[in-house]
């Protein structure tokens, strides 16, 4: 049974989880299913107690079409709260995939491309929405200083040195805004990231902005875009 209902990514916590980047392997495979139970209540912090909690609908969209597929929850037998798996293709505000979205930030912020000239390259038959794209683009930027901050100290205790930490040209550290070095330190994280841990392993470029999310969420971060 699909609900069309969102409401279960407002009041769940939340829990991201990298199933891989397939959306429609995803559905095919009804991943949902083979989420791993999480140990620890989010909320309570109470270990052991989850139980499967059935799961909710989302409805992601790309730019030719909408997928519908489900998103596991489980229950606190300690706090009665529930806690859902997101996965990481998957944003908890937004409709879009988030490999969509990222090529919306890349442009707007690495490219530095218009909005006149960024329209024709990530939407299609106005899909997204300009006004989307642009508030995608201004909620990354709010949140851009509080995640690069975040990744900036991973990344220096790290035991092999960064080419992230490298000094730069002052004109070149000037001229990139806050969104555009938290994209291009989301590429040294991952880089890192790679080495560490198995499961992202098939992640690339076009990746990078699900992993942060993956990772950040992980720590804490809330919100993303
Ligand atoms: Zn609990």
């Amino acid at each position: 049974m699909f609900s069309s209902s969102q409401a279960g990514s407002h009041q769940d916590a939340l829990i991201v989880i990298a199933f891989g980047l397939d959306v429609q392997a995803y559905i095919e495979n009804e991943a949902h299913q083979q989420c791993p139970r999480p140990e620890q209540c989010p909320h309570c912090g109470t270990v052991g107690r989850m139980t499967g909690h059935g799961s909710y609908g989302r409805k992601p969209k790309d730019l030719e079409r909408a997928y519908r597929l489900r998103v596991k929850r489980w229950q606190c037998q300690h706090c009665q709260q529930t806690t859902s798996c997101l996965p990481s293709f998957l944003l908890s505000f937004r409709h879009y995939l988030v490999s969509i979205i990222q090529a919306v930030l890349t442009q707007r912020f690495e490219v530095a491309a218009s909005w006149s000239e960024l329209r024709p390259r990530c939407s299609q038959a106005g899909t997204p929405a300009l006004r989307t794209m642009q508030r995608w683009a201004a909620a990354f930027a709010q949140q851009a200083t509080t995640w690069l901050a975040a990744v900036g100290a991973a990344l220096a205790g790290q035991d092999n040195h960064s080419p992230w930490l490298e000094p730069r040209p002052p004109t070149e550290t000037a001229s990139q805004s806050v969104a555009a070095a938290l994209l291009t330190a989301s590429l040294y994280l991952l880089a890192w990231a790679k080495t560490r841990w198995a499961e992202v392993t098939g992640y690339d470029l076009a990746d990078r902005l699900a992993f942060l999310w993956h990772w950040g969420h992980d720590r804490g971060l809330g919100r993303l875009v």
